[in-house]
């Protein structure tokens, strides 16, 4: 049998691996909830028993800070973990629906089936994160999975093997490790469910091999989330929390906020307050930001060159730097960056940021903000800063995307009851909690007739004007 870390695969190897799960995807169909739960105690344990293996995968892969890998790698896996713990048998159990009066006399239900072979394609921006995070809503669905994990993270990516191999068998999980070429063999296979988390441009490959097989998919992919930062805004809140938000991973954040559309009146106390928490957060001591223990690195030199070409791109296109702008090859540091007078013809106007870059762009009254975003793509996430209600309610109203935040930003990844995912170029499907485990179900109609009740000959021919009494 193949070994659980497939790291030299060919092919077949792939279809070996992915043929031996569907006995176990036949099995599992019929798992009880404890038999589930007890897969996911596993992990858990693991978990608990190699936090600093994990932490210092991370730290090896991008500098990422240990604190950062306990709140945004480990914290959310168990979180979502605990949580399916304490749902999944009221997840699992059918759900009834009320009869229509001309069904009258049988009884309707809701299943929920695990929809088999899965096949989960995770970033590297939270590399353990969200290659786990989908696995847990995977087996609490009862699902067999082949988990391709990001080949630019190799310390977590062989971590994450490692852990999959000691806890369970290759027809049950699979780690397979490699690159985009191992992505598209795996992709070649007639997985009843891929989760891809990923660029939209890689999520339109994957769409696109999907629908030769008719496998459903989950997209979770980025975008330019934009936060909107109204006249009525308490300023040092919202860059407080901005500041967090936009520098957690160093920027490396699918929801972080890309860019500020800021009300002009707001704009230079905006600017002060958001100095003032770079300070706080990330230099309490004057010794230089680059110091902190808490700024990760950018994950490679071809990130790296990208994004300080950004910078060099928008100055030399007229913005002006606020803040930063300073970087350092050698250890891939780009300094806290935030950029104003911005415009749509810059590279950071035009492209996901995933870096250390805030563009801010101004506007006059809110109806302005809205067509603007608008204008772009649907985003992942959209973050609204103001005290007055209507405003916000406008903005819910006249704005689509993946999800949204009123007064905070990235929170809502935390949060296990809210569906988690895009809108169309951001995404489709959702993720997290019991939308994770509905990803990876079929919802199955169960209608149960009684034996001899014949409510429904009026369906039946000889129709006559029978067929005229139902509409
Ligand atoms: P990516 O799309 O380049 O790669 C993701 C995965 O796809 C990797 O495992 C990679 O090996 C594979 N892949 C890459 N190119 C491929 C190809 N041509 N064919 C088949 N497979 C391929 O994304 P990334 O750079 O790892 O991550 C950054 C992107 O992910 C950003 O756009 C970010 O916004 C998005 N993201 C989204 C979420 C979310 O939850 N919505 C979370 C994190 C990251």
């Amino acid at each position: 049998m193949l070994n659980h870390s497939i790291s030299e695969q060919n092919n077949t190897d792939l279809e070996h691996l992915f043929k031996s799960q569907l006995l176990t995807s036949t099995l599992w169909r019929s798992s009880s909830a404890d038999d589930r739960i007890a897969r996911l105690k596993k992990i858990r344990t693991w978990i608990k028993d190699h936090q600093q293996e994990i932490r210092n995968a991370l730290k090896n892969d991008f500098g990422k800070p240990e604190s950062e890998t306990d709140l945004s790698e480990i914290f959310p896996v168990t979180a979502e973990i605990n949580h399916s713990i304490k749902k999944l048998h009221k997840w699992m159990t059918p759900k009834s629906v009320s009869t229509p009066l001309p069904m009258l006399g049988t009884s309707g239900s809701i299943y929920h089936e695990p929809k088999g072979r899965s096949l989960i394609i995770a970033p590297w921006n939270y590399p353990f994160n969200l290659s786990i995070g989908p696995l847990i809503s995977a087996l609490s669905a009862g699902c067999p999975v082949i988990l391709k994990p990001s080949e630019m993270t190799p310390h977590t990516s062989e971590l994450i093997s490692k852990m999959i191999s000691e806890l369970f068998a290759p027809k049950e999980v699979a780690v397979v490790l490699g690159g985009i070429e191992t992505s598209q063999a795996l992709l070649k296979l007639p997985f009843d469910h891929i989760f891809f988390t990923g660029s939209p441009t890689v999520g339109k490959i994957v769409m696109k091999a999907a629908a030769e097989n008719l496998s459903s998919v989950t997209l979770e992919l980025g975008g330019k989330s934009p936060a909107i930062v109204d006249e009525d805004a308490d300023c040092k809140d919202a860059a407080e929390k901005l500041i967090w938000g936009k520098y957690v991973n160093c920027g490396q954040t699918c929801i972080a906020p890309d860019y500020l559309l800021v009300h002009e009146s707001k704009l230079e106390n905006l600017f002060s307050e958001m100095k003032v928490a770079i300070q706080k957060m990330y230099d309490p001591d004057f010794k230089g930001i680059e110091k902190s223990p808490d700024m990760a690195r950018i994950v490679n030199d071809k990130h790296f060159n990208r994004l300080t070409e950004n910078i060099e791109d928008a100055l030399s296109k007229g913005a002006q730097l606020v803040f930063g702008g300073n970087s350092d090859q050698h250890t891939r540091y780009i300094e806290p960056t935030i950029l104003r007078n911005v415009s749509d013809e810059m590279q950071v106007m035009e492209e996901e940021i995933f870096g250390p870059i805030l563009p801010v762009k101004s506007y006059t009254s809110l109806g302005e903000a809205i067509d603007y975003v608008n204008s772009k793509p649907k985003p992942l996430a959209l973050y609204f800063f103001g005290v007055n209600a209507e405003q916000s309610s406008k903005v819910l109203r006249e704005t689509s995307s993946g999800n949204a935040v009123i007064n905070d930003c990235v929170l809502h990844y935390l949060h296990m009851e809210l569906p988690f995912g895009g809108v169309n170029n951001s995404g489709i499907g959702k993720a997290h909690g019991y939308h994770g485990f509905l990803a990876f179900s079929n919802e199955k109609g169960v209608l149960k007739q009684r034996v001899g009740l014949n409510n429904v000959t009026l369906l039946r021919p000889p129709y006559g004007i029978k067929a005229k009494q139902i509409i």
